[in-house]
C-alpha cells in the first residue's frame, strides 16, 4: 500500500467519526425535517409491525427484518436512533446488551385475565427458559400464600423491536430524545431484551398493571408479596420509587431476574 493511500485512509478514519457526530441527532428536540422522517419511518414499518403482531412474533423481530422494508437512507436514519450516545441523552441505567431476537425462548400462551370484568387472553409472551421456570416457581409460591398470581404482560423484547418502539413513542414526548429516554429505553438498555437480566412486566388477574397509575399496582397484595419473597426466586425490583429528579421512572410492575442472586 502506498504511503499516500495510507495517509488517505488514516485521515478518513479521523474524518468519518467527526462527520458521523456532526450528523447525529439533536438530543433536545428533533428538527422539523427529522420529525417528518421519523413519522414516515413509522408509516413505512406499519405493514411489517401489523403482520408480526398478527403472527404474535413481534417480540422476536431481528434488525434485518426491521430494516428490510426500508430504503438505504431510511435504514441509516433508523440506525441513527440505535447509535444515540445514551449517556449524552441522559440515560442513567446500565447497558444490558443487544437482544438479537434469535435467543432460545419459551413461549407463554393462554394467560387469562379480566379487564373491567371482561375476560381477556394476553398475547403470547416470551422468556428465556430458566427465567420462565423461576417465574413459575415463584407464582406457585404466591398462589399457595395468597390464592392469586401475577401474569406476564410483557417479557422478552428484541432490541430491534425496542428500537421501533423508541421511534414510535417519540411522538408522545414532543420528539425530544432526552424526554423519550425517560420512558422508553434505547435498544441495548432494556431489561426486556437482556438474557442475563431478563425483566417481566406483571399484570394481575383484574388487569391492574400500574401503567397509568403506579401506586395502584404498588397497593396490590401481590406487590407486597413480591417485595417480601421475590428475591428468593432471583427476582428484583428494577425501578423502585426514587426521589423526584432522579431521572428514573417508578415502575413497580417491572421486575428483573438476576442469575447472581441464585445460590
Ligand atoms: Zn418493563
Amino acid at each position: 500500500m502506498s504511503l499516500r493511500i495510507k495517509i488517505f485512509l488514516f485521515l478518513t478514519c479521523l474524518i468519518v467519526p467527526a462527520v458521523a457526530a456532526a450528523a447525529g441527532l439533536n438530543l433536545e428536540n428533533l428538527p422539523e425535517s427529522d420529525i417528518q422522517k421519523a413519522k414516515d419511518l413509522i408509516v413505512k414499518l406499519e405493514p411489517l409491525i401489523r403482520e408480526r403482531e398478527a403472527a404474535q412474533t413481534l417480540a422476536t423481530l431481528t434488525f434485518d427484518e426491521l430494516y428490510a422494508p426500508l430504503s438505504d437512507a431510511d435504514q441509516q436514519f433508523m440506525k441513527s436512533f440505535a447509535d444515540i450516545d445514551a449517556k449524552a441523552a441522559g440515560v442513567k441505567i446500565p447497558f444490558r446488551g443487544i437482544a438479537t431476537g434469535k435467543e432460545e425462548l419459551t413461549v407463554i400462551r393462554g394467560q387469562q385475565i379480566k379487564i373491567k370484568g371482561e375476560d381477556k387472553e394476553l398475547p403470547p409472551q416470551y422468556l428465556p427458559p430458566d427465567v420462565y421456570a423461576k417465574y413459575e416457581e415463584m407464582m406457585a409460591a404466591m398462589e399457595k400464600d395468597l390464592g392469586k398470581r401475577l401474569y406476564v404482560e410483557s417479557g422478552y423484547r428484541s432490541s430491534a423491536y425496542q428500537l421501533y418502539l423508541f421511534v414510535y413513542y417519540l411522538k408522545n414526548h414532543a420528539f425530544s430524545i432526552r424526554e423519550t429516554v425517560k420512558f422508553i429505553t434505547l435498544p441495548g438498555y432494556s431489561e426486556h431484551g437482556s438474557v442475563e437480566h431478563q425483566a417481566i412486566d406483571f399484570i394481575n388477574a383484574e388487569g391492574i398493571n400500574g401503567e397509568d397509575n403506579p401506586p395502584e399496582f404498588a397497593a396490590l397484595e401481590e406487590y407486597a408479596w413480591l417485595k417480601k419473597h421475590a428475591y428468593k426466586f432471583g427476582f428484583t425490583e428494577s425501578y423502585p420509587q426514587m426521589p423526584a429528579g432522579s431521572g428514573i421512572t417508578y415502575e413497580p410492575w417491572h421486575w428483573r431476574f438476576e442469575k447472581l442472586l441464585e445460590n
